[in-house]
């Protein structure tokens, strides 16, 4: 028989014993765990189990051979039953032959022990009262309010319902209650939830940062573990966004959480909108400067970190102080390709854990207003030898973000305007251009009274069929090429061309 399996149907301890039979061995040990009808004051009717398989088995197995080594005994085996049991089923079945009984109970007891914590199985409980809960096998996975564990006598079981207490960083002068409130308004998007986003989330969740988005689209992959401490073996294979928001919640269900999906070109506007500040946490330059380029065009501050082997840079992007963008330093667009990911190049757990943790310390400094902010300088650190070093960077003239800030820092502050509908905008005397390409037009054509298709295109190349005078509201599908479209028509000397906000995708319907 395997070392290790699991068994969808009722286990058979005759039919396992007598595989484990040996002439050799004078003794055989088993042990044999049983569903009970209570656990932790509760009346359990019945329960289920649930195991990722293709781990688990490796696990288990490398237990049993590690039984088998360390105790000298002749075989040993173990079986743990998946799906639905009844009060009295058996959950698990674990034998040892051997020559000494001593080394066969040392033997047994060490299986059992080592499946319990390190083998990624999940207990569903049903309880008379007719709720039920999913309960994480004990070492495999922090406990949190939705998904906490009844078995272990470890566990606080009221803190999903305590309020935070920031009484230790409310403490520091430059804190205090005025402090804690800038924090409670604060507004912080999160680009990824790796290597560096999780010390970055779970410290501004500890200090109670009002309002965090997270933007991922990755599942969690058990080589991600040493070095994304929020998730555990358990979760391999769940998307990270949504387990980190429900961990997170547990941390301070006193702020709000969003989830929003990986961060591409089309929709990094619409993401920066909701937040005053985005800290880029991703593994890749494409994605840095994606989020570059939206917080310059956006006039937002961003906190950028990357890391390499045993090093690590920071840099802080602030538009309100002239600093450097990273365009400003490396003006040829990604370097992907040319340093290696952490799958390529390798790297330790606390190297993104320290470069993360800066990165959070940033965050709380800008919003804090504390002094010693990052700003026109990076810093380098190297974790082998301990040493830093900082970088005086400057915003270079040619950099193509004084275009973009232009267009974000325009004087024509009433440049955007909402509306749910264009109706009302077209009974407000605005005449409606859609610019955006015949393609786009075709798939998703807007019914609105008084509209016209000019492309974008046709419309920077010649704004001759349009009237100086006239009230134009351009329209594309997200916002941003009429916004960029609306203000090269006011220096073009159209007083009154606008953008719709957010465009199509922010009407109603
Ligand atoms: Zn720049």
């Amino acid at each position: 028989m395997k070392a290790f399996s699991f068994s969808s149907s009722a286990l058979q301890p005759d039919a396992y014993r007598s595989e484990l039979l040996d002439a050799a061995a004078g003794g055989y040990v088993s042990f044999e765990g049983w569903v009970r009808n209570h656990n932790e004051g509760q009346a359990v009717t019945r329960l289920e189990y649930e195991a990722f398989e293709a781990l688990a088995n490796k696990e288990g197995e490398r237990i049993v051979a590690a039984a088998i080594e360390r105790f000298g005994v002749v075989k040993a085996a173990c079986v743990h039953r998946v799906g639905s049991l009844a009060i009295g089923d058996m959950a698990v079945w674990v034998g040892v032959s051997s020559r000494h009984r001593a080394e066969a109970f040392a033997a047994c007891r060490y299986i059992i022990d080592e499946v319990k914590h390190r083998v990624p199985i999940w207990k569903k409980e049903h309880y008379v009262s007719g709720d039920s809960g999913w309960v994480n096998c004990e070492r495999c996975a922090q406990p949190t309010a939705s998904e906490d564990s009844h078995d272990g006598h470890h566990h606080d079981h009221d803190h999903g319902h305590a309020a935070p207490d920031y009484s230790r960083q409310m403490a520091l002068r430059d804190v205090g209650e005025a402090g804690q409130a800038k924090l409670q308004a604060a507004r912080v998007l999160v680009i990824g939830a790796g290597g560096l986003g999780v010390p970055v989330l779970n410290y501004l969740v500890g200090a109670g940062v009002g309002t965090i988005g997270i933007a991922e689209g990755d599942s969690v992959d058990a080589s991600n573990l040493h070095r994304q401490p929020l998730y555990s073996l358990s979760d391999v294979g769940k998307p990270k966004a949504d387990l980190a928001a429900q961990r997170l919640r547990a941390l301070n269900p006193a702020i709000e959480i969003r989830t929003h999906e990986r961060i591409v070109a089309a929709n990094a506007a619409q993401l920066l909108s909701g937040y005053d500040l985005v800290v880029e946490c991703s593994d890749n330059f494409a994605t840095k400067f994606l989020v570059n380029d939206a917080a310059v065009q956006a006039g937002k501050p961003a906190i950028f970190a990357s890391i390499y082997q045993y090093e690590g840079q920071l840099q802080v992007y602030r538009p309100d102080m002239d600093s450097a963008c990273m365009r400003c330093l490396w003006p040829e667009a990604t370097r992907d390709g040319l340093v290696g990911n952490c799958a390529e190049a390798g790297v330790l757990g606390p190297v993104p854990g320290v470069l993360g943790s800066l990165q959070a310390l940033e965050a709380l400094k800008l919003i804090l207003g504390l002094p010693g902010q990052l700003r026109d300088q990076m810093l380098l650190i190297d974790l082998l030898t301990l040493e830093q070093r900082k970088l005086k960077t400057t915003h270079r003239v040619d950099c193509r973000h004084d275009a973009s800030r232009a267009l974000a820092s325009a004087p024509a502050t009433d440049l955007e305007v909402s509306f749910g509908d264009l109706r009302p905008a077209v009974a407000a005397g605005y005449e409606v251009i859609d610019i955006r390409e015949p393609r786009e037009v075709a798939e998703l054509p807007i019914a609105a009274a008084a509209s016209q298709h000019i492309p974008l295109g046709t419309l920077l190349a010649d704004d001759a069929s349009l009237n100086r005078q006239g009230k134009y509201l351009l329209v594309c599908a997200r916002g941003s090429r009429s916004r960029a479209a609306a203000e090269h028509l006011r220096e073009h000397g159209f007083s009154h061309a606008y953008s719709l906000r957010g465009g199509l995708a922010a009407l109603q319907g």
